[in-house]
């Protein structure tokens, strides 16, 4: 494997993902319509500036640079937003996805790795997550996923596509190189939001919600460091080398922790106060969600490496206080 076509690599996850590509021999041709994507982002490979939705300039990418796989990141990804805007949610990530589909088909690459998200199963009835729980989104974000990994299985039934898709639980942390950032915005993640309030650029944190039926009240996430999804998709890029490649998997540690645990390691990391007031419930937050890993770790050897809070608060907060000098 020479070569793969990476759509989204200019974004927080496909940027960490390019590095990983290119560390194991494997060179990224990132495809990005820099919407939401960040240029400085893009040093592992060379840049297609282009729409999902733009099927000659996939034609183009896929002539010109001749992939033989394809991992697809590129969506939109915010929750509230999806609920106010669903159909430029619909349009975009499934709309996109299946242009890319055809376009694969068109240029006979039929190995892809898809970025999904817990979100399509909604509120599960119990824990830990396996993947052969309903799916049940509660979303038109997870509903957009949802489809796609549909339209992925059908394609694969249909023509032979060769695929992994993988389920990402809370993804954070930064490249202990410090050569990758994260800029979402807005932003509206938990630990990048913490460390915004530890470095004096957001006034307070708002935790929403502490009447949860948990320990201490507060929701129960799986937070996975970036850098260990990156290691899994240049796994399940090898994965979909192998005949009739079918992988649904989750990416998460199989270790719950609370928003309160999350907001007490970035207090003591930074050796900052973290400044939190107390919010209402956020409409649609599961009051506790965590992976069951053991199909990744079985299919894909997947062994997180940097997905211990303290790793992740410490490779992130570097590229928080640099922002806090530049405000
Ligand atoms: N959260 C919070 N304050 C924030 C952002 C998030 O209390 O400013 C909580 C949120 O309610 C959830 C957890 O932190 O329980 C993780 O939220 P995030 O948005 O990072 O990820 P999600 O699990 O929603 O994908």
């Amino acid at each position: 494997m020479k070569r793969v076509l990476v759509t989204g690599g200019a974004g927080y996850i496909g940027s960490h993902a390019c590095k990983a590509l290119l560390r194991a021999g494997i060179e990224p041709v990132c495809f990005d319509s820099l919407d939401r994507g960040h240029r400085e982002a893009v040093k592992w490979g060379p840049l297609v500036t282009a729409d999902l939705r733009d099927g000659a300039a996939l034609d183009q990418a896929f002539a010109t640079y001749r992939p033989e796989a394809v991992l697809h990141f590129a969506a939109l990804t915010y929750v509230g937003e999806s609920v106010g805007d669903p159909i430029r949610y619909y349009d975009n990530n499934v709309g996109g996805s299946l242009g890319l589909i055809a376009a694969m088909r068109r240029a006979g690459v039929d190995r892809l790795v898809f970025s999904s998200t817990c979100a399509v199963y909604g509120t599960p009835d119990r824990l830990p997550i396996t993947e052969d729980m309903a799916l049940n989104p509660i979303s038109p974000y997870g509903h957009s996923k949802r489809m796609v990994e549909q339209a992925i299985v059908d394609a694969a039934q249909a023509h032979g596509l060769r695929y992994a898709i993988l389920r990402y639980f809370n993804a954070c942390g930064l490249d202990p190189d410090g050569e990758l950032g994260e800029d979402h915005d807005p932003e509206t993640h938990l630990v990048p939001r913490a460390l915004m309030a530890a470095a004096g650029t957001l006034a307070h944190l708002e935790l929403f919600g502490d009447d949860y039926p948990t320990p201490d009240g507060t929701c129960i996430r799986d937070y996975i460091h970036v850098s260990d999804l990156a290691d899994a998709h240049v796994a399940a890029l090898r994965y979909t080398g192998g005949a009739s490649a079918a992988l649904c998997a989750n990416l998460g540690t199989g270790r719950g922790h609370s928003v309160r645990e999350v907001l007490d390691t970035v207090a003591r990391v930074t050796g900052r106060k973290v400044p939190v007031t107390l919010a209402p419930r956020r409409a649609g937050d599961p009051a506790a969600l965590y992976a069951d890993p053991s199909l990744a770790r079985r299919e894909l050897g997947f062994a997180p490496r940097h997905s211990d809070l303290d790793s992740i608060v410490r490779t992130a907060w570097p590229h928080f206080r640099r922002k806090e000098t530049q405000a």
